[in-house]
């Protein structure tokens, strides 16, 4: 049981982050001090979305510069604070050297912040952004489960350096962090481990590999079809009301699939269909999975044959129950949020060319 101060102030590192800006202008809303860490606290355009939401509630921001491989570099930003949001984390699936972009920053930056932790005697609860990633590699994997659904006691054990290194990234990532966590007792930890994540983000020019994604579904990209490809999909706005409850409810514990939809990228486009009609080249139907085997490679950068046979045409299905039970979650439809992001896109003018 851990009971947090709410008086203390609450860090958050990669505050300019998409998933993480939800969760500051949640607390800033509860009346917190956010201690904001960022990698360039001068990058004005980036945090002019935070101090908008700060300027409009009852809490305050301030902002500590700090980078994930930059050790010690977490210390002034967790001063005085007794609950750490542990965020940062690179989402991106194009890169060219895995462990240089993703498995350092990943691991050797979650170890960093837990250090700190460890060094820092006002924390007594830390939250990790983890993945449904650290719990699954691939689809196919969902044939190994116990009751045919991913839970909390599955790992991801099929990614590697080679195979969905970001899914490797976040295993690695979580590990790493159970094991620092449990070699002490001052500080709890404990995880979120989202599906894919979408919505209208805090900032709406964000750089996170879901709106990449989401643009895809509206720019021509798949107006031939979609892969059948299963996933979970989760809305930003309730994952921050997730981080903020595995933040102050004392008994959170343990891991927490936040995961709204057992849904894939067809059914995702069906949303957007009932709602926008065919004012945009959505995918209408499902490609075969030769097809996309075939071509998907040359098509999409980083997507492999191996990625494909494992995962298109295979379905994806998370129990949630514990994050219902446990943290209170009540997940909003997956029409409100496809259509809100999809929105947003259409309101920054993502696609007037
Ligand atoms: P994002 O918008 O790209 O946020 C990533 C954050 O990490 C950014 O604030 C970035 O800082 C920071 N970061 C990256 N490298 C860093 C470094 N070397 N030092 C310090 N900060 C660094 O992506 P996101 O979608 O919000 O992801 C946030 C977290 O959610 C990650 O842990 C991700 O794995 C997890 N997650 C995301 C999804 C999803 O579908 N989006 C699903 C499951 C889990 P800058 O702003 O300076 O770039």
């Amino acid at each position: 049981m851990t009971q947090i101060d709410k008086t203390a102030p609450v860090m958050v590192t990669g505050a300019t982050g998409y998933v993480a800006g939800w969760v500051v202008k949640k607390l800033l809303d509860e009346g917190f001090t956010v201690h904001a860490a960022v990698r360039n606290p001068d990058a004005a355009e980036k945090l002019k979305y935070l101090n908008e939401v700060a300027g409009k509630s009852t809490g305050k921001i301030k902002y500590f510069k700090a980078d994930l491989l930059e050790e010690g570099s977490y210390a002034k930003s967790m001063e005085g604070c007794q609950l750490v949001y542990h965020t940062a984390s690179p989402f991106t699936v194009h890169v060219k050297d895995p462990q240089k972009e993703l498995i350092d920053p990943a691991k050797l930056g979650t170890r960093n912040v837990l250090e700190q932790a460890n060094k820092t005697d006002s924390v007594k609860r830390v939250v990790v952004t983890s993945s449904c990633a650290a719990i699954y590699g691939d689809n196919i994997d969902l044939q190994k489960t116990k009751n045919c659904a991913f839970t909390e006691e599955d790992w991801n054990e099929t990614s590697s350096l080679d195979h969905q290194a970001y899914s490797y990234s976040k295993k690695l990532a979580e590990k790493e962090a159970w094991e620092i966590a449990e070699k002490q007792d001052r500080w709890d930890l404990v995880v979120v481990n989202p599906s894919f994540v979408v919505g209208p983000g805090v900032n709406p020019k964000g750089t996170s590999e879901s709106f990449a994604i989401m643009k895809q579904f509206g720019d021509g990209t798949m107006k031939t079809g979609a892969p059948r490809w299963g996933m979970g999909v989760i809305d930003v706005r309730d994952l921050a009301e997730a981080h903020y409850n595995a933040g102050f409810i004392p008994e959170a514990k343990g891991r927490h699939i936040i995961s709204a939809h057992n849904s894939d990228f067809v059914e995702m486009a069906q949303s957007l269909i009932k709602h926008y009609g065919k004012a945009y080249p959505f995918p209408r139907k499902a490609l075969p999975k030769g097809m996309v085997w075939l071509l998907g490679p040359l098509l999409t950068a980083g997507l492999t044959r191996k990625m494909i046979n494992l995962n298109v045409n295979h379905p994806f299905k998370a129990d949630n129950s514990k994050s219902i039970r446990e943290l209170g979650m009540n997940y909003r439809s997956l029409d409100e949020s496809m259509v809100d992001f999809f929105q947003q896109l259409i309101d920054t003018g993502v696609f007037d060319r």
